[in-house]
């Protein structure tokens, strides 16, 4: 029901601010960490048209195992399997060095399931939006343009998989090639 759904939202929403809460965003001003995963969850409603609750959910939950203490296993037992699958799909694999990792990315993109694409897109939406209006700490003017290509490559894996983000995903690319 409409009841039970909102109740679970909610609870997913508290469970990530709670593991998240020590964490803050890369900026001058310390953004509180769970501006993202929410802000993440806030674009595929508002901007990609998404309802799908376990999608909304898995996206609350995207970078908590990859950066808090919380498992596979918690999440499965709070949200259910098909959450935690999600949430899998889209978590690195941590025992490997970053640039693996990132390379990885770029490779396994296109093999990803649409529910998993979905949160990737919103996902690099969100940070090239962050960067557009804010230069991390201690970043060069390099590493941004490093990672605007990256993450022009996970996109590009990611493609045919929903209008709206992918069509605001283009116009921060076509700024950036404008600007380089
Ligand atoms: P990181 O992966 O370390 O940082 C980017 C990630 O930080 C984002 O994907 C986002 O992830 C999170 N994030 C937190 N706050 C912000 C914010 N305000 N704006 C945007 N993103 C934010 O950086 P890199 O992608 O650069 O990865 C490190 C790699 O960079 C290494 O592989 C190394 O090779 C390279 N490197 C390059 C340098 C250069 O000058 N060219 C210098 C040093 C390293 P999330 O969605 O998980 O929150
Ligand atoms: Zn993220």
């Amino acid at each position: 029901t409409n009841a039970e759904l909102l109740s679970i939202i909610i609870k997913c929403v508290n469970f990530a601010a709670i593991k998240h809460k020590d964490q803050r965003r890369k900026d001058e001003q310390e953004t509180p960490y769970i501006n993202h995963p929410i802000g993440v969850a806030n674009i595929l409603s508002q901007e990609g048209n998404i309802h799908d609750p376990v999608v909304i959910i898995a996206a609350l939950l995207h970078d908590i195992v990859e950066d808090t203490n919380t498992t596979f296993e918690e999440i499965e037992n709070q949200f259910g399997t098909e959450v935690c699958n999600i949430v899998k799909e889209v978590t690195d694999d941590k025992s490997l060095p970053k640039a693996e990792r990132k390379k990885l990315q770029i490779q396994n993109a296109s093999k990803k399931s649409h529910k998993a694409k979905l949160i990737n897109l919103a996902d690099k939406l969100y940070n090239l939006r962050d960067l557009q209006r804010a230069i991390p700490v201690g970043w060069s003017q390099d590493r941004v343009k490093e990672y605007f290509k990256w993450s022009k490559a996970v996109v590009d894996g990611c493609r045919g998989t929903n209008f709206s983000l992918e069509r605001e995903l283009d116009v921060i690319f076509a700024e950036r090639i404008a600007q380089d």
